[in-house]
């Protein structure tokens, strides 16, 4: 029973005509980035729709350079005295990318198993805090940030904390009002997301003074003139992003009902698989997870999946303390991290999947698992 390749993911953004009509403007206005009309009015719409003032949300290149200057304006670039960035493993690589850039050494703390996320009362009292100059928390998978606990966290420490919220944008388009005045949190509008403008991300911060300090950072550390005055980068989203971005905004909200009416039927189709489903809305409407009762039916099903030409992901690996680039002689141990990356499978998930590659997927991994049909 072989079909065709099945990509883990396919996503659609807004065609040439839908972004045409943006383009035009670029055209007529002759601004092409350094914050540009289009970036400007693409920063109003989305606070106006997530309901936080204008200040408290500032476009990125990407995600991970969101990270970069969210970081710079709150923590800035990594001091002797506490040159270490605590985050946990189980998170995308750029996590640890980002801050390695500002000159930080990372420093890997376990997840809790419900949440998937750092336990933040643990992080309190990290023997190492002392050494540590910023906190970067994850919201894995799109789930809800937890901003209070970071705000606690950040307060009770004094160190600097930010969220990397790469992938919960609908969790902060669904409950208004979602940003700290003390916390930054930073998502990805990369392609793989479900708000996506290709390539962008932002920062989400109610603080006018840091969001000042995060545009500084984004632009070589200019303020009102050419001159470098503090570290920065260039993590400009360009004006061509940004037509992207109104674009799929026009559309986001039959987007997300092309994902719920997907989402239901994914729940139908493995509502009788043996581990766990984790499902959208749960997590961001673009993973679809299936956490294996124990590695060994994990990497059956993996398999038996590839072996049908469906793609599937790791999409944190198992954790980046296990990537080459971070491995360590020395690493704490990170028992959660480890289970729960040897278990977790992500799925094929497209906002207009055909139900009929889910009973395909279903049957796979049935089959692999010797369940009756
Ligand atoms: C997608 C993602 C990023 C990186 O975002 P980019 O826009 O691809 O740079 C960082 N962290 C997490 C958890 C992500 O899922």
């Amino acid at each position: 029973m072989s079909g065709g390749f099945l990509p883990v993911c396919r996503p659609l953004l807004p065609g040439a005509d839908a972004v045409a009509a943006y383009l035009r403007r670029v055209d007529a206005a002759r601004h092409y980035t350094n914050r540009g009309p289009l970036v400007r009015q693409l920063e109003s719409r989305l606070a106006r729709a997530l309901r936080i003032p204008d200040h408290a949300i500032r476009t990125a290149s990407n995600g991970t350079s969101a990270i970069e200057i969210a970081v710079l304006a709150s923590a800035g670039p990594a001091r002797p005295d506490r040159p270490m960035a605590l985050m946990p493993s189980y998170s995308f690589a750029a996590t640890g990318l980002a801050v390695e850039r500002l000159g930080y050494r990372v420093l890997f703390a376990d997840i809790d198993p419900a949440t998937w996320a750092m336990d933040l009362s643990a992080v309190a009292h990290h023997p190492r805090l002392a050494e540590v100059g910023v906190i970067v928390t994850v919201a894995p998978y799109g789930r809800a940030p937890d901003l209070a606990g970071a705000e606690t966290l950040s307060r009770a420490t004094g160190i600097p904390v930010v969220i990397d919220a790469a992938a919960s944008f609908e969790r902060l388009w669904e409950r208004p009002g979602t940003v700290s005045s003390t916390v930054p949190l930073t998502v990805s509008f990369h392609a793989t997301k479900t708000f996506s403008t290709g390539e962008g991300g932002a920062v989400i911060w109610d603080d006018p003074a840091g969001q000042d300090r995060v545009v500084q950072a984004a632009n070589f550390g200019f303020n009102l003139s050419r001159r470098s005055e503090v570290a920065g980068t260039n993590a400009k989203m360009s004006e061509y992003h940004a037509a992207v971005g109104h674009a799929m905004l026009d559309g986001f909200d039959q987007r997300r009902a092309d994902y719920a009416a997907t989402v239901a039927r994914w729940a139908e189709a493995t509502a009788r698989l043996p581990g766990r489903m984790h499902l959208p809305p749960d997590l961001a409407s673009v993973y679809i997870l299936w956490e294996a009762p124990g590695p060994e039916q994990r990497a059956r099903v993996q398999a038996a999946l590839e072996a049908d030409r469906v793609d599937t992901r790791l999409w944190y690996e198992l954790g980046m303390h296990k990537q080459p680039h971070f491995a360590r002689p020395a690493q704490p141990a990170l028992p959660v991290t480890e289970d729960l990356g040897a278990r977790l499978l992500g799925l094929p998930m497209a906002h207009d999947m055909d139900p009929a590659d889910m009973a395909r997927v279903v049957a796979i991994m049935r089959r692999a698992l010797g369940q009756e049909m």
